[in-house]
């Protein structure tokens, strides 16, 4: 497995991630705890050692199966565990809350939830537009100094919001949107991160599952699954995207015998200095993950790829339908 250093922290990590936002259960329909367990057991014995969660990912549930698996499978030296903060929620409605006194209290909540005394990357979900971002960054300063956490990251941030930042503390990663047909920070964030030493965690690699080549014209989402409100998946919108899929995967076998889910993650891995989170529920969903390692696109395919996504894809649309709302409830 191809690993990689968290910008300028001491935390070594593999570059593909198991983001566990499904295994929480909210916005994917529900989830199944025992199966869940068993997928992060299955991805580390696949050779993946980083594990992304959040506190919102089914308000608690998400992190806490992340800590009986790794606590239950005595992992905790084997992996990185990386865990965000920032994001509130009351009578099921989420709120950015980047407070100093809400976070010295979210750490001590997540730390309980997973089993653990450090957080090896804690990352600020969303900008909170209310709080200096000066001010959160000086609260995870002093985190890193406390030995709580062991890098600094943000997530959805832009390079305006990042500088504010890094002028009051170091920051080793940014968490943003990156698969194939979400594409944003090309121009600026992760131009930005290069320069800036940061690693990029790509969101999303197979596109909420579009790019694992499972989904079909019929497939069907049920409960709150978020693709029932995701506009890649409704109107006309969607048998663009699905057509951009075939031609994907036809590309993929021709040119390297590959799935175009690996076509996929490898893309995102050639990029420059990123993660690949990979979401997964089910444990069998990431046994194809070796097929990722060994190998690089060429410049041919990568130009195929572009022409491919410009054919088949005339309206894109990105990722925006998943921000939380800017302003804490009762604020105007
Ligand atoms: P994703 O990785 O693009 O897609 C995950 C979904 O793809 C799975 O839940 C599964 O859907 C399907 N899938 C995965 N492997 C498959 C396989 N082998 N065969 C068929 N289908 C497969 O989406 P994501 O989970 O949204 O993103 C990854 C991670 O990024 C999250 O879990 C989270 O950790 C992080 N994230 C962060 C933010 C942020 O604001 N910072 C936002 C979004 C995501 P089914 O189970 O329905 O088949």
């Amino acid at each position: 497995m191809e690993t990689i250093t968290i910008g300028h922290s001491a935390v070594v990590t593999s570059r593909i991630g198991l983001g566990t936002w499904a295994i929480g259960g909210w916005m994917w329909g529900g989830t199944d705890e025992k199966e869940s367990i068993q997928t992060i057991q299955r991805a580390v014995e696949r050779g993946i050692t980083l594990i992304d969660t959040a506190p919102v990912y089914g308000f608690g549930r998400s992190e806490e199966i992340v800590g009986r698996a790794i606590q239950e499978g005595k992992l905790r030296d084997k992996v990185q565990l990386a865990t965000k903060l920032g994001l509130a929620w009351k009578d099921g409605k989420v709120f950015r809350d980047s407070r100093p006194t809400r976070i010295r209290q979210e750490i001590e909540d997540s730390l309980h939830r997973l089993r653990t005394d450090r957080i090896d990357l804690y990352q600020v979900h969303w900008p909170d537009l209310e709080t200096p971002l000066e001010e959160t960054a000086r609260v995870l300063e002093d985190l890193c100094r406390e030995g709580k956490i062991l890098a600094i990251g943000v997530s959805n941030f832009t390079p305006t919001q990042m500088d504010a930042f890094r002028s009051a503390a170091r920051l080793d990663a940014l968490q943003s949107p990156y698969n194939l047909f979400e594409r944003g920070i090309e121009a600026a964030e992760l131009p930005y991160a290069e320069k800036t030493g940061l690693t990029v965690l790509g969101y999303g690699a197979l596109c909420r599952g579009l790019l694992s080549g499972r989904i079909q014209a019929d497939t069907k989402f049920e409960g709150d699954d978020l693709r029932r409100i995701d506009p890649k998946f409704q109107g006309e919108r969607f048998p663009h995207y699905l057509r951009a899929v075939d031609e994907l995967r036809e590309l993929a076998q021709r040119r390297y015998g590959k799935s175009v889910l690996a076509l996929a993650v490898r893309w995102v891995l050639d990029q420059g200095p990123t993660i690949a989170l990979w979401g997964a529920r089910h444990p069998g969903q990431i046994d194809s993950v070796n097929e990722v390692e060994g190998w690089k696109l060429d410049a041919d395919c990568k130009t195929e790829i572009e022409a491919i996504l410009a054919r088949c894809v005339p309206n894109p649309v990105g990722p925006e339908f998943m921000a939380p709302p800017a302003k804490r409830p009762g604020m105007v």
